[in-house]
């Protein structure tokens, strides 16, 4: 379990689509945007799980998910929406 380190790296960098998606191509994925640094990542569904796996890497535990029923928020220790 790391701290995060890199929480201003978000800016500039991000743009509102998965970046690791967009490398290989992949769109039109639902999305989640971390609510403790801004990272936006692909949610589970998708081929990468983005989200999921900046989790893993960040112990960041709340997401927002950006959907077409509008923005709800993740908790991934709970596994529900809060
Ligand atoms: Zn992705
Ligand atoms: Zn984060």
């Amino acid at each position: 379990m790391r701290a995060p380190t890199s929480i201003t790296r978000a800016e500039g960098e991000r743009r509102a689509s998965c970046e690791e998606c967009l490398v290989s191509g992949a769109d039109g994925v639902i999305l989640r945007i971390c609510a403790s640094c801004g990272h936006i990542g692909c949610a589970e569904g998708s081929r990468g799980d983005h989200a999921a796996q900046h989790y893993a890497e960040t112990d960041h535990p709340i997401a927002v998910l950006i959907g077409s029923e509008g923005a709800s928020s993740w908790s991934y220790p709970d596994r529900r929406t809060i």
